[in-house]
Parts: C-alpha cells; structure tokens; sequence
C-alpha cells in the first residue's frame, strides 16, 4: 500500500508541474466535513456542494465524515468547509483553530452556524461570531442581498426564496462582529435575520451561510452562487 501511496505522490506531483508548465492553475483545495443529524450530508453537502464546487474547475473537494481525519485532511487543504453537526474532537479542534489562526479560509454552511458545541465556546465566539439555538419551520422565505458589491453576492439575484430553515442568528455582542451580505424575512413576525455574513477575524476569511437544509436550497442557483462565490473568496 505504502508503494502505491508513494507512486499516486509522484504521478500527482509530475502532473502538477505538467499542469504549472501548460500554465493551468492549481484548482484551489476543499477540504468539506459533514456528518451529524437533522440533514442528509452525504446526498447534499458530499455529492451535491461537491459537484457545484468542482464543475467551475476552480477546486477539488476532499470530503470527511470522519472528525478524526481532519487534522490529517487539513494538512492538503487551502480552506476549510464545515457543515457538520456532530461533535469535533480535541485533536481536530485543534487543527481548525491552527488553520484559521494561520490565516486560511473557513466557510460554515448551515447547521455548522449553530450552537452545536458546549465544549468548544472558541467556536463561535471567534469563527461564527455568534450562532443560532433556533429556526423556524421548513417553509419558503424569501431572502434579501443587502450587500450587492461583495464578491460574494456577485450573479446573486438581490430577492430569492426557496423552501428552508430560517435560522434565527444572533451575532455575539462579545465577538469581532460580523459583516452582513444576505438576510432571511420570517414568514411568522417579518424579523429578518443573517443568511449570508462574514466574520471579523484578524487574519482569516470567514463566511458564514445559514442556508442549506436540503435540495430546495442545494440545488438553487441562488444557493449555488453564494457557494462557489464564498469559497473563492475565503480562498484569496
Ligand atoms: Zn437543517
């Protein structure tokens, strides 16, 4: 196995060189966790993000339900994405709090914007720069870009709606703070809440997208755009 490892190395290496000398760009490196509960990460995260993202031809995803294999992923990886729900070990705790303090891109999808984990308040004090502990019921509400010169909302149209969970996020008064590009509109109250935000590190790219229960929003365009545009833009 370990010769078989080594020739993959090489031919991955010579075909990178080939690659840096046609003058082709590297494609920029994902490295996606997923797994948990509430969702189907396989079908909508694994195969459906993955698919969206690799078709521009600007990344190749590396995608993990596997909490113990991302310290080891991350080592490959140029920006992280995170829609997991299901608890991360200290290890790998660790190795994203390296990542991003190192000044990498980390782009949180969905569930991962949730208060998910007692034992790591770091999280979204500094990552989502607050969190949801709520939403409300699966229905169709519409969405508002409110930032339209940010890379991010470019190609989004500035009013779409699809079926999803409208999180109602709130930003922590004690965090950096955060940037808002999107905001969801409550069907129930008309409270609107942040759908598309960055978030105030001192040296990473951070995106959070509180979108992403199912097909209604992974295979909308709107939720496509805003994908491929935040992982491009945590990457720079
Ligand atoms: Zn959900």
């Amino acid at each position: 196995m370990k010769k078989v490892a080594k020739l993959l190395t090489g031919l991955a290496l010579v075909l990178s060189i080939v690659g840096i000398a046609l003058g082709q760009t590297k494609p920029i490196q994902v490295l996606m966790v997923g797994g948990g509960g509430s969702h189907d990460f396989d079908r909508w995260y694994r195969q459906e993000d993955t698919k969206t993202l690799e078709s521009t031809g600007d990344f190749q995803v590396q995608y993990t339900d596997r909490p113990d294999s991302i310290a080891i992923y991350l080592k490959q990886a140029d920006i992280l994405i995170l829609s997991n729900n299901q608890p991360i070990d200290e290890k790998g705790q660790a190795a994203i709090t390296k990542f991003v303090e190192k000044g990498n891109g980390l782009l949180l999808l969905h569930a991962a914007v949730w208060y998910n984990w007692e034992d790591w308040p770091a999280y979204n004090l500094n990552y989502v720069g607050g969190g949801s502990k709520s939403h409300e019921k699966f229905q169709a509400f519409k969405n508002y870009v409110v930032n339209p010169s940010h890379p991010i909302t470019q190609g989004v149209p500035q009013k779409f709606e699809f079926q999803d969970e409208l999180y109602r996020h709130v930003p922590d008064s004690q965090a950096k703070g955060i940037e808002v590009l999107a905001i969801g509109q409550s069907k129930e109250t008309d409270a609107v809440y942040p759908v598309v935000f960055t978030v105030k590190h001192r040296k990473a790219r951070i995106v959070g997208i509180t979108l992403g229960h199912d097909e209604h929003s992974h295979q909308h365009e709107a939720y496509k755009a805003l994908l491929i545009n935040a992982a491009k833009w945590v990457a720079n």
